[in-house]
């Protein structure tokens, strides 16, 4: 690139925050339709064990956007030491509750509970996280209609097609993490919408050369700035879903930055997403979209 093209370049900064306020925009009048159709609001179950604080803040959070979007929302919060059956028994009820159209159990979950279980015994068609069996199978059949769809990979989902359209023909995509929560779901969505996709993890050699061949690149590593400017095709769209709280002991701080060095990729990149600020606040977006889904669908 010549120093005036690269003057002429001018990377897309992928505003989560502005895109999730048109989802939920959109979510809170269907959800008013809904409510006066059906002479209930959509309903969210939130269950929190517990006392983590990052996870008090998750919860506290999607109480708010849930009442934003006219649902009708709970969130049950039992002891830290609550033993499995008492658990099981309020998924059960949530699960026969005609006015609770998602259940989503707060991870992580204390040592004492089996965290599989739980996910497992929440009705596949209220669970708004996505991570059931059933909800994971479909989409891996290559099913994106009939399932609710982990809240994250679809948002990420909708950030690409603001960039490129709902039909990736042709473009190749490399994701970085392989977890059940993103990397495996967001490689299926990319494939189901046409994209030539290559997963890479912690095992794959020579990552950087691999990442450089993406024209959509999704890491989901958990690794601080671990993408740099060599890792990235110029132009392509980088969507960056890490999290990761750095602390500076000195001062006393703490910020959040995510797996791509965005002050090294952004110049190249086509499109980017920040950190905080870009698929973060999808997630919860995602859900409250979800929980509409799942209250209709139910309606039918
Ligand atoms: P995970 O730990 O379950 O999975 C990480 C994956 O990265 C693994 O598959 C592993 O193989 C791979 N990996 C680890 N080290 C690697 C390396 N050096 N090179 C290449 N691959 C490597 O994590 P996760 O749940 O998928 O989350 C990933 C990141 O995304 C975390 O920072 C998490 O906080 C964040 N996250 C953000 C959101 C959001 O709403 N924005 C949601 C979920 C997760």
């Amino acid at each position: 690139m010549t120093a005036q093209t690269a003057s002429m370049h001018k990377t897309s900064i992928l505003d989560g925050k502005a895109i999730a306020r048109d989802v939920t925009d959109a979510v809170a009048q269907v959800s008013a339709t809904f409510a006066q159709t059906h002479g209930r609001q959509p309903g969210l179950s939130v269950v929190l064990v517990g006392e983590d604080p990052a996870s008090q803040v998750y919860v506290r959070n999607k109480g708010r956007m849930a009442a934003k979007c006219g649902f009708a929302s709970q969130t049950h919060r039992l002891s830290a030491d609550v033993a499995q059956p008492e658990l099981m028994a309020l998924v059960d009820q949530l699960n026969a509750d005609p006015g609770v159209d998602g259940i989503l159990v707060q991870l992580p979950l204390p040592p004492q509970i089996g965290a599989d279980a739980v996910l497992r015994a929440i009705d596949p068609t209220k669970d708004v996280d996505g991570f059931h069996p059933v909800n994971a199978g479909l989409l891996a059949s290559g099913d994106v209609d009939t399932p609710l769809l982990p809240c994250t990979p679809a948002g990420i989902m909708h950030m690409i097609r603001r960039v490129h359209g709902a039909d990736l023909s042709g473009l190749s995509a490399v994701v970085i993490g392989r977890s059940t929560i993103v990397g495996r779901p967001i490689a299926q969505l990319l494939l189901a919408a046409n994209a030539t996709v290559t997963i890479a993890h912690s095992r794959t050699p020579d990552i950087a050369s691999v990442s450089r061949a993406a024209d959509i690149l999704v890491a989901a590593v958990g690794r601080p700035q671990l993408v740099g400017r060599d890792w990235v095709k110029p132009g392509a769209t980088v969507i960056d879903v890490g999290i990761n709280r750095i602390e500076d002991v000195n001062l006393g701080t703490s910020n959040l930055v995510g797996d791509v060095d965005f002050e090294a990729v952004a110049p190249i990149a086509g499109a980017i997403t920040p950190v905080p600020g870009g698929v973060g606040p999808m997630t919860i977006a995602m859900l409250m979209g979800n929980t509409l889904k799942a209250a209709e669908a139910r309606m039918r």
